[in-house]
């Protein structure tokens, strides 16, 4: 009777053990605090929400978060039951207690039998006889499992900080203004020599832009994110801005090699977006990691000429942030092809957020599961909110230029609409949201893990 190991009691950990407990399975779970501390917890509880205390938008019709919310409901989740039992007036967001939250989560952990609770760090590799093993020790892993995490999948595929360039709706850009062309015409590998979106600017239009970068508001570094390594080779665009007005202009708004088809003088500066996902609705702004606030951005990067009605899928930014490439590394049960007894949830997949990490701790829990009762499972379907998260960081997203990801609406196919014009984008989010409640409520029918009711 091996237990699953689950390493790390955070967002995802203590949900993926819970899930695995519901479905029967005898649980390890194992979490250094408060015998070890990282720089951002500040409790031994478990699901300790170390920044902000809301969930964000708990509006499933019209937000993809929602959704998520309701999907994991359904699916019997611990944090979003331990959410709605401590939630505070927020409008239309889930803002939670913290301390009852976490605390709520850690007693329901401890009052279940088949969860066995380990203080201690994993402090390498696990032990080879454990055979089935969830890591989900977030973006704050500690050093020694960080390092031997880094020697097993390789030097590159290790992130100790994310560098996140923005993404836009691919829908939301002016094609009129906006071309298609890559850099001299090159075909990259499966490329067609005009892979990326295109934003040209005059002179005036790149100087206004500059001086917004450099007087728009800021966030600042925490104490202990300004020692982390790697950190000149992504510089936020600001910074870049700050060392001269034609710094961005020789780094990623260089105009060299493109042709803007709409004017008959050379660019003064162009603002590259690249294809971020499979599905080609999501392109990230080149170059684009930012510290900037959150409105700023929005503010500043419409006055990009294409971009005047950008709709966000992602906001820049910058942070400590431990993260492997999962589309490169995991299968899509979330194990690493080079050693699949480790299953990876939470942050340091590559999803970014609370619920997002929560998210994956729940499907892995039930990856590993069924593993242990040997008995088949299926995927979340990618039309559903938990399948579409599952399914950009274990393949759709593009692996060589992989940064964490939100939950959104870019990362589900799109729904068959037979409206056009204003009509069929007003159809689109709620024929969305109504396949992901009818493929979540299949899939679900269909499995074979049949959890016990959830009491959490
Ligand atoms: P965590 O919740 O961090 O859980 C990981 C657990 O593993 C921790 O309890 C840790 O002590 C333990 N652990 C680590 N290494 C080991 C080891 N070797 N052995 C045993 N245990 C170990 N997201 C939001 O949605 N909103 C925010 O406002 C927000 N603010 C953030 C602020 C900061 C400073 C950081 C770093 C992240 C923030 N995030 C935020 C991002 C992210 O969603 C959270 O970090 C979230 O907690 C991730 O969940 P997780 O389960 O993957 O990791």
């Amino acid at each position: 009777d091996n237990p699953v190991h689950v390493v790390g009691a955070g967002l995802a950990g203590s949900e993926a053990a819970w899930q695995l407990a519901r479905a029967g399975v005898p649980v390890m779970l194992h979490e250094m605090r408060p015998l070890r501390a990282t720089d951002a917890h500040k409790t031994d509880r478990f699901a300790e929400l170390v920044c902000s205390n809301s969930l964000r938008s708990d509006d499933a019709e019209t937000n993809a978060v929602g959704l998520l919310h309701e999907e994991m409901r359904r699916a019997g989740s611990l944090i979003l039951a331990a959410a709605d039992a401590h939630k505070l007036p927020a409008g239309g967001a889930l803002a939670v207690d913290r301390d009852l939250f976490a605390a709520r989560v850690t007693a329901r952990l401890e009052a279940e039998p088949l969860v066995t609770i380990e203080r201690g760090e994993i402090a390498g590799l696990p032990p080879e006889d454990w055979r089935n093993v969830i890591i989900a020790t977030g973006p704050l892993t500690s050093p020694a499992l960080a390092e031997a995490i880094r020697r097993l999948s390789g030097e590159e595929s290790l992130a100790f900080f994310d560098a996140i360039a923005p993404i836009v709706h691919r829908d939301s850009i002016d094609m009129g203004k906006a071309w298609f062309q890559s850099r001299y015409d090159k075909p990259g590998p499966g490329g067609s020599g005009a892979d990326y979106i295109n934003c040209a600017l005059e002179k005036p239009e790149y100087l206004a832009f500059i001086a917004a970068l450099l007087a728009g508001e800021k966030g600042d570094f925490k104490e202990w994110e300004k020692n982390t390594p790697y950190f000149e080779g992504c510089l936020p665009i600001e910074v870049m801005a700050e060392r001269g007005p034609n710094t961005l202009r020789f780094g990623p708004m260089k105009p060299v090699g493109l042709t803007n088809p709409r004017a008959d003088r050379p660019p003064y500066a162009v603002v590259q977006l690249r294809q971020d996902n499979a599905l080609g609705t999501l392109f990230n702004i080149v170059g684009f990691q930012t510290k900037l606030k959150y409105a700023e951005q929005v503010r500043i990067f419409r006055m990009i000429p294409g971009l005047e009605q950008a709709e966000f899928a992602r906001l820049g930014g910058l942070h400590r942030n431990t993260f492997i490439n999962s589309p490169k590394l995991l299968d899509p049960e979330l194990r690493l092809k080079a050693m699949p007894a480790l299953r990876f949830a939470g942050q340091v997949t590559g999803v970014e957020g609370y619920v997002e990490s929560a998210a994956i701790g729940l499907v892995a829990g039930r990856f590993a599961a069924a593993q242990a009762l040997g008995i088949a499972t299926e995927p979340p379907p990618p039309t559903t909110a938990l399948g579409a998260l599952l399914g950009h960081i274990t393949g759709g997203a593009d692996a060589a230029s992989f940064q964490p990801m939100n939950v959104n609406f870019g990362l589900f196919p799109p729904a068959p609409i037979t409206s056009v014009g204003k009509r069929a984008k007003a159809e689109r989010k709620p024929a969305m949201v109504a396949r992901a409640r009818a493929d979540l409520a299949a899939w679900l029918a269909r499995d074979q893990l049949h959890p016990l009711p959830a009491s959490a």
